[in-house]
């Protein structure tokens, strides 16, 4: 009868694990410690995947990274107090990219509240301006209905970051299983349509276009509204522009693609459609002058509060990507029409193309030792697996990557986004080779780092041993923050006194050794100078699949990007 009766009861801690399970999460990332390791006890004998992290931040974007590959939010599972504060760093970069993500913070005693207790800290209000909703259930039968709740607002309407809150005391206590009922799991988004008189004005302002550009941002990668936009693409014979993570939606390498040419598209183009990319500073908020004044925006998105934001849109499309591109197709289908390929446009665009590829070659061909930015990307590239993600993060290195490096598949690459955050690139890679090895074994990812990057989350690299994950850490060094200084100017230098009042702030240590970190967790390091040396490696580190390893590329320490057309904002306008 004892035993009976102890069956019946299940701990709070198991009670989220499987609220969490029926609402098909499959990814747990976290750090565990006083109260939460129960919960990720339970979670793990659920099934769902638990990594365990070397620091909250990088948990969570490891965390959101999943959310954005999968359309289905990861956890971040973090301690009371300093976890919940580390953490926050990563909802606020999901939140800010709109990828889904639920925080599962653990929190000191309820009964101990404003009295000092361990770790004590208002946690639901501090998530608040990092979430879409932030929550603590009142009780242990509440935990369901709140933890589906957290589902669904992160991956209804605009996705985003969501808070649950668990008092330590609920953790252990044990309750009546029947008392608990679990909420089904939530249903997908629903989707939502534009007006169909917006997506016939939208049609006719495309159709007088003079100068049209499809631009397509993470909004549309998101959406998985890949192949309709490529049929919009293709049928209406359209140029189109990538922003950073929009990238592989449509190959890099597909003929409209107008990546090459992105200063002079945005700034001649006359009609703009915007498939999930908001205006503001990757875009250089939409204003003169990098456009023109009077360029026509057509905005697609889901968010409503986002039409209208720095310029007055021609037309407005309010809905889900995929569902509208699709309503823009019947339109085309019932009147067809294409825009002329010989136009002025296309050749503006085609010149323009040309001579930047022609002068990345140049700079990537030049000899002279050490390596430049683009001597290092053509090495890359030229043995880039066609389907690895890309994760990259960096000033140049990210800026000058990304001109390079190709992408050519959807959700395949994750960089500092919408925040600009550093420190982002272990995490989103951990997070997408996991993804790779339960959905497509054998797919490796490319984590692109420059050597300040990198030192953000560089413990990491245990994390990616311990799980043995197929990850390439590319390191681009050049011993400093934007530039460094070399070992013989260094010491030049220190003659003149300490390092704290004559190192400028951009050093870092140069010629640091980074690939020994990866040696020190038994993966494989490089330390390469030459491009010889940088192809070799790269070769091994790809055909042996058995180890992560780190390639620590050497480059000029004050080498700079090619002078740019628009050098007062010189980030991402290539
Ligand atoms: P990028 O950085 O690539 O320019 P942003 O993150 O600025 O992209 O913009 C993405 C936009 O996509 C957001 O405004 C978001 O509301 C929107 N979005 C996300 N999912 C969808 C969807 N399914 N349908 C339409 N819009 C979406
Ligand atoms: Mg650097």
């Amino acid at each position: 009868e004892r035993s009976d009766e102890r069956e019946r009861l299940v701990s709070g801690a198991k009670v989220v694990a499987q609220a969490l399970k029926t609402q098909d999460v499959n990814y747990m990332f976290g750090i565990v410690g006083i109260p939460v390791t129960e919960i990720a006890l339970a979670a793990q004998e659920l099934g769902i995947r638990y990594i365990g992290m070397r620091n909250e931040q990088a948990a969570c974007y490891a965390a959101s990274a999943v959310g954005y590959l999968t359309g289905r939010p990861g956890v971040c599972l973090v301690v009371s107090g300093p976890g919940l504060i580390h953490a926050l760093g990563g909802m606020a970069n999901a939140n800010m990219n709109c990828w889904p993500l639920i925080v599962i913070g653990g929190s000191s005693e309820r009964s101990q509240e404003t009295m000092g207790a361990f770790q004590e800290f208002p946690q639901v209000e501090a998530c608040r301006l990092y979430s879409k909703f932030s929550a603590r259930p009142s009780s242990i039968e509440a935990i369901p209905s709140i933890i589906e709740k957290a589902v669904r607002s992160s991956i209804y309407g605009r996705p985003g970051a969501c808070y649950v809150d668990i008092p330590a005391d609920f953790v252990n206590l044990q309750v009546n299983v029947n008392s608990i009922r679990y909420v089904e799991c939530c249903m997908p988004p629903p989707v939502s349509m534009a007006e169909s008189s917006a997506v016939c004005m939208a049609a006719s302002v495309i159709r007088n276009a003079k100068q049209p550009l499809l631009i397509i941002g993470k909004g549309a990668a998101y959406a998985r509204a890949e192949e309709n936009i490529r049929k919009l693409v293709e049928q209406c014979k359209l140029p189109f522009l990538p922003t950073p993570m929009g990238k592989g939606v449509i190959p890099d390498n597909h003929p409209n693609c107008v990546g090459a040419a992105r200063s002079r598209a945005l700034q001649f183009a006359d009609v703009i459609v915007l498939f999930g990319a908001r205006l503001n500073w990757i875009l250089h908020f939409g204003l003169p002058p990098r456009y023109q004044p009077d360029v026509k925006f057509i905005q697609v998105d889901i968010c409503a509060e986002e039409l209208g934001n720095n310029v007055r849109p021609a037309v407005s499309l309010l809905g889900d990507i995929n569902a509208v591109t699709k309503q823009l197709l019947e339109q085309f289908d019932k009147t067809p029409w294409q825009y002329p390929p010989e136009s002025k446009w296309w050749k503006i665009l085609r010149e323009k193309m040309k001579s930047n590829e022609a002068l990345s070659k140049e700079f990537a061909f030049k000899k002279s030792l050490p390596m430049n930015y683009y001597t290092v990307f053509y090495h890359i590239q030229e043995q880039l697996p066609r389907d690895c993600f890309v994760v990259s993060e960096g000033a140049n290195t990210m800026d000058i990557g990304r001109t390079v490096l190709q992408n050519y598949l959807p959700r395949h690459r994750l960089d500092a986004g919408t925040f600009g955050t550093m420190g982002v690139g272990l995490g989103f890679a951990i997070a997408s080779a996991l993804v790779a090895k339960d959905r497509n074994p054998g797919q490796q990812v490319i984590c692109v780092e420059g050597d300040s990057a990198f030192g953000f989350s560089g413990m990491e690299v245990e994390t990616i041993c311990r799980y043995n994950l197929p990850i390439i850490l590319l390191v681009v060094n050049n011993n400093g923050i934007y530039q460094g200084f070399d070992t013989d100017t260094w010491k030049e230098m220190l003659k003149f006194g300490d390092a704290t009042i004559v190192a400028p702030p951009m050093c870092l240590l140069p010629h640091s050794h980074y690939e020994h970190v990866m040696i020190a967790f038994g993966g494989k390091g490089y330390f390469v100078q030459t491009p010889e040396e940088l192809q070799k490696s790269l070769r091994q580190s790809l055909a042996d699949t058995t180890k992560p390893s780190l390639i620590n590329i050497m480059i000029e320490p004050q080498a700079m990007r090619k002078a740019q057309d628009f050098h007062w904002l010189t980030r991402s306008n290539m």
